[in-house]
């Protein structure tokens, strides 16, 4: 066969040579063991978690190291493309720190290297394609949809591998004419990997999560071009990441099963292998097993889950990267302020057989990291929380900034801050109280008489006095205990309960839920000091009028 003549038949107008394309992608100047990788998502419009582990492991890796993060839109799916998925991809990443140093942009390409989106590299593959054709690596399939599914009926029949491949690639060693007379027929076709692999060969391959891989070679001769001439996922991925330097592919482990093709691909090609990162699935406990988390059963997997509950950036970041790297609460312990990007990251200590993700544990950081931040950090990130999923709470906490400011300050600081808040959603439950209109007529524990609640509210207005201070104030409410015959004294109800009517704590507790419509409440004295006078003693005065 004269595949010059094939190449030529198949490829009229493609004149550019490799080389000459190669010089439009010049190596980079980057420093010694720097990594270049990039994100090559889809463009379906469901970011995941997954995406963020993804992101935040190539983001690590390429900015410890002085290297480039760059974004590639592997839109060569046509039919699975949302309008609008570049978009809400680059900002949701965005939102969690992760930037991309060149690729697509919301307003096209920057960089290099581009076109960053593939199907606008169509031209760029066909030379290469030309190329393996001339050489006779590659040849077209005239197979119909039809021919192809009775192959695979005729190979599960007889118990075989299905795919196509040995006896099974028909097209693999026709002559030009029969391409000729195909091609005048206007049938279609698509381009194949003439594969000269052996499943009876392997090979030891070093993975950066998984380890030492054991492969079998491919023999299948896959697609490498469809028939609309836009490449499938493992050609563009050889030819772009070969153009745009690409040192370290990190990827879903879903790409394993296909890793023996591109290594073939890589060398028939003569190119240069990037190092491969093969990020397990996130997995969850579902009873007593783990299971991937799916996207139909588990909310948790979608990443505008955290956004809509409210987790701060900060505690998804954060705990995503204890979860990656196990050393890392270690050294968070050790450097309690110090960015998360002084840490050095790792892909080798990714469980290589996915991460569990415990949202208990999420939880946990969270609360901490909420409750490091200052009241005036904490009031932003609420108020624009509360301002996209719950309007009317923000525009309470926007119309009386420094009231709210000094809610949140409640308790934060010092040594041992509170610990009341793991997302900005439970922050109204929490808070709300301080709002009039979320405040609620309170109900007293029934074994109290309504009447002795009554006398508490009544003494406690007469001798409130806005200017005492915490201890001040408690002496009154003692006072008032006394006067109602409770006691004061706790030790000795602990002891025998049955010889008390009652004691300070519910004298407290009626005048906390009469002010604040609830149980229990930050400090009191505080949040009275904040309410103001005014509409502390009106709160008191309604509960007693309806008592
Ligand atoms: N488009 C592929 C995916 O979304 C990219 C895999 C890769 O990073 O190479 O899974």
């Amino acid at each position: 066969m004269d595949y010059q003549a094939l190449a030529n038949l198949l490829y009229p107008d493609v004149t550019e040579t490799q080389e000459q394309i190669e010089a439009r992608f010049p190596g980079r100047n980057a420093p010694e063991g720097a990594v270049i990788t990039r994100m090559a998502p889809s463009p379906t419009g469901f970011v995941h978690l997954g995406n963020l582990v993804q992101g935040l492991t190539s983001e690590r890796m390429a900015h410890q190291t002085g290297g480039v993060l760059f974004l590639r839109v592997e839109d060569t799916d046509a039919k699975r493309e949302v309008p609008g998925a570049v978009e809400v991809l680059i900002n949701t990443l965005k939102h969690y720190g992760i930037s991309f140093d060149e690729g697509a942009t919301v307003d096209g390409d920057s960089g290099n290297y581009g076109p960053y989106r593939q199907r606008q590299r169509a031209s760029i593959y066909h030379v290469f394609a030309k190329k393996l054709v001339a050489e006779g690596h590659a040849y077209p399939c005239f197979c119909t949809e039809q021919e192809l599914s009775d192959m695979r009926t005729q190979q599960e029949a007889n118990k075989e591998t299905t795919g196509y491949y040995g006896k099974y690639a028909i097209w693999r060693d026709r002559s030009l004419e029969d391409v000729k007379a195909a091609l005048d027929a206007g049938m279609s076709w698509v381009l194949r990997f003439r594969s000269t692999g052996s499943i009876e060969n392997q090979f030891k391959f070093d993975d950066l999560v998984k380890g030492k891989l054991t492969i079998t070679e491919n023999n299948v001769d896959h697609v490498l071009l469809k028939s609309d001439g836009i490449p499938t996922y493992h050609f563009a991925h050889a030819v772009d990441d070969h153009l745009m330097h690409t040192t370290h592919v990190v990827r879903g482990d879903e790409w394993l099963p296909s890793l023996p093709f591109h290594i073939q691909l890589f060398q028939t090609l003569g190119f240069k292998l990037p190092k491969y990162v093969h990020i397990g699935p996130l997995m969850k406990m579902d009873g007593t097993s783990k299971r991937k988390l799916s996207k139909r059963k588990d909310p948790e997997l979608a990443l505008t889950f955290y956004k809509a509950e409210g987790f701060p950036v900060e505690a998804v970041y954060e705990y995503l990267m204890t979860l990656l790297n196990s050393n890392y609460e270690d050294w968070r312990r050790a450097n309690p302020t110090a960015s998360a990007n002084d840490f050095k990251f790792s892909p080798k200590k990714l469980n290589p057989a996915g991460n569990l993700f415990d949202y208990a544990k999420l939880t946990d950081v969270s609360k901490n990291e909420i409750a490091k931040m200052d009241a005036e950090k904490a009031y932003t990130l609420l108020t624009e929380w509360a301002k996209e999923f719950d309007p009317d709470f923000g525009e309470k906490l926007s119309a009386d900034r420094d009231f709210a400011v000094s809610i949140l300050a409640i308790g934060r600081g010092g040594k041992k801050p509170r610990k009341d808040l793991a997302t900005w959603k439970e922050a109204k439950a929490y808070m709300g109280f301080f709002y009039d209109e979320y405040w609620q007529m309170p109900e007293f524990d029934p074994k109290f008489a309504p009447e002795t609640v009554k006398t508490v509210l009544e003494k406690f207005v007469q001798c409130y006095d806005y200017a005492d201070d915490a201890a001040q104030w408690f002496e009154k409410v003692k006072v008032i205990t006394e006067e109602i015959g409770f006691t004061t004294d706790m030790k000795a109800y602990k002891a025998d309960p049955e010889a008390f009517a009652g004691t300070v704590a519910d004298v407290s507790t009626f005048i906390r839920q009469a002010v604040t419509g609830k149980t229990n409440s930050p400090d009191l004295y505080t949040v009275m000091q904040i309410l103001g006078y005014d509409r502390s003693i009106a709160r008191i005065r309604k509960v007693m009028e309806n008592i």
